[in-house]
C-alpha cells in the first residue's frame, strides 16, 4: 500500500515538475513515534503515531485499533491524511496513529487503560496546534473522550481541542459520526451530476457495513428515495435484494453486532464478498479495508462507478485495469475527507467556545466537498487524466504551494 501511495505521489510529483529532493521529503515522514503500551496484566502492544506532513497546519488523523496495525500501513494513511486535508482546502496537515490489538479481545476497563495510555505516552507531541487525532477504524467518541481526559490532566489544557470526534457532551460536534458516510454521498451525488449521469433507479452495494458504510447506506437512502441499495457486507459475507435492502435496519443489526452471515429476515440473500464484488451495480462503495479489490479480483468488478470510502481500497494495479475499462473512481483522498472535514469544524468550534447546530456543520460539510469535487472533476477534464491523478495533483500543489521546502 505504502508502495501504491507513493506511485500515486510520484507521478503526480513529475506532472508538478517537483524536484527529487521535494519528492523525497514528501514521502518521508516529519516524525515517528514508535512505543509499546504495557497493561496491567503484563500484555504489551505495539503502538504508533507518524506525523506526516505539517505544512499546512497541526498534524491531522485518526488512531486505529486494529490486529494487522503496522508502520508501514500508518505511514501509508499518514501520508493520505496529509494529501487528504490538501484535497479539501483544510489548514491541517496529516498524520496517524494506530495499535495492533484486537480491541473485541478487550475488557471495557483494559480497553480503557490502553486507550489512556496511549494518550499519556504521546502528551507531550500532540496537542491543539500541534497534532490533533481523532477515531479511525475501531475507534469511537468513548475512546476519544478517556484521551482528552488524559491529556487535560497530564497539560491542563481544558479546550478540549486537542482530540476530535468526542461525544458532545465532552465537546465534539453534532455531525460527526456520521460526516466520513455523508460526505461520501454528497461527493457521489457531485459527480454523477458533474458526469450527466442517468441516476434514475441507480443501484449500490455497500462492501463493508461498518460506521462508514452503514451512514452511507442510511443517508443515501434517506436523499434518493429511488436509488437502490442492493447489497451490503461485513467482513464475513454479504447480503443482497433485488428489490433493495431497509439500510436503517441493517444499520441497527451491525450496531447489535450481528453478523451478515446469520441474517435472514425479508428476501435477502446471503452471498460471498467475492459476489458482491461482482455484482453489476451502478455505483460499488467499498467502506472495508485498503487493498480490497487487487489485481486478482479486478477483472470480476463490472462498475461504471466506484467509490473508494476506505482508504486506499483499491490497489495500484487494480486501478489500472479497471480505469482502462472506463470505470470512474473518485478517490479516497476526496470520498472519505466528510470525517476530517467535520473533525476540523470540531475543532474551530472547541477553539471558539460556539456550539454549532448540525444544519450548519452539515452546510460547511457539504459546501467543503462539492469544492472539491468539482475542482478534481474539472481538471481531469481538462488534463485527461483520472480522478485519482487529478486529485493528487491539486493535493500537492496544494502541500508544495504552503512549504518551505
Ligand atoms: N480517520 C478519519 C480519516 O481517515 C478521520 C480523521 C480525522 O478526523 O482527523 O480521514
Amino acid at each position: 500500500m505504502l508502495d501504491d501511495t507513493h506511485q500515486f505521489l510520484e507521478s503526480a510529483a513529475t506532472r508538478l515538475g517537483l524536484s527529487n529532493e521535494v519528492l523525497a521529503q514528501l514521502k518521508r515522514a516529519d516524525a515517528e513515534h514508535i512505543f509499546d503500551v504495557e497493561l496491567s496484566d503484563g500484555q504489551s502492544y505495539k503502538a504508533y503515531r507518524v506525523q506526516h506532513n505539517h505544512q499546512r497546519g497541526p498534524y491531522k488523523g485518526g488512531i486505529r485499533f486494529h490486529p494487522q496495525v503496522n508502520l508501514d500501513e500508518v505511514r501509508t494513511l499518514a501520508t493520505l491524511m496529509s494529501l487528504k486535508t490538501a484535497a479539501v482546502g483544510l489548514p491541517l496537515g496529516g498524520g496517524k496513529g494506530g495499535i495492533a490489538v484486537d480491541p473485541r479481545q478487550l475488557s471495557q476497563a483494559q480497553l480503557e487503560e490502553l486507550s489512556r495510555k496511549y494518550a499519556a505516552a504521546l502528551y507531550p507531541h500532540i496537542g491543539p496546534d500541534k497534532d490533533i487525532p481523532a477515531p479511525d477504524v475501531n475507534t469511537d467518541a468513548t475512546i476519544i473522550d478517556w484521551m482528552v481526559d488524559e491529556y487535560e490532566k497530564l497539560t491542563g489544557d481544558s479546550s478540549h481541542a486537542s482530540f476530535t470526534g468526542k461525544s458532545i457532551e465532552k465537546g465534539g460536534s453534532l455531525g460527526r459520526d456520521a460526516a466520513t458516510g455523508r460526505g461520501g454521498v454528497l461527493a457521489l451525488e457531485e459527480l454523477l451530476r458533474l458526469d450527466k449521469a442517468d441516476t434514475k433507479g441507480l443501484t449500490v452495494a455497500i462492501q463493508g457495513y461498518g460506521n462508514v458504510g452503514s451512514y452511507f447506506g442510511t443517508i443515501l437512502q434517506e436523499r434518493h428515495k429511488d436509488w437502490q441499495l442492493v447489497a451490503v457486507s461485513d467482513s464475513e459475507a454479504a447480503l443482497y435484494s433485488e428489490k433493495g435492502l431497509d439500510a436503517v435496519r441493517l444499520q441497527e443489526y451491525k450496531t447489535g453486532r450481528g453478523r451478515f452471515k446469520a441474517y435472514d429476515e425479508g428476501g435477502t440473500q446471503v452471498i460471498t464478498n467475492d459476489d458482491l464484488l461482482a455484482l453489476r451495480v451502478d455505483v460499488l462503495v467499498l467502506a472495508g479495508f485498503e487493498d480490497t479489490v487487487t489485481k486478482e479480483n479486478a477483472k470480476t468488478v463490472h462498475v461504471p462507478y466506484v467509490v473508494e470510502m476506505a482508504n486506499g481500497p483499491v490497489t495500484k494495479a487494480a486501478y489500472d485495469l479497471l480505469s482502462a475499462h472506463g470505470c470512474v473512481i473518485l478517490p479516497d483522498i476526496i470520498a472519505n475527507a466528510g470525517g476530517v472535514i467535520v473533525s476540523y469544524l470540531e475543532w474551530v468550534q472547541n477553539l471558539q467556545k460556539e456550539k454549532w447546530p448540525e444544519s450548519k456543520v452539515n452546510q460547511e460539510l457539504a459546501s467543503h466537498m462539492k469544492r472539491a469535487v468539482e475542482e478534481t472533476y474539472h481538471y481531469a477534464q481538462q488534463e485527461a487524466i483520472s480522478l485519482k491523478e487529478s486529485a493528487f495533483i491539486l493535493a500537492l500543489q496544494k502541500l508544495t504551494e504552503t512549504s518551505r521546502l
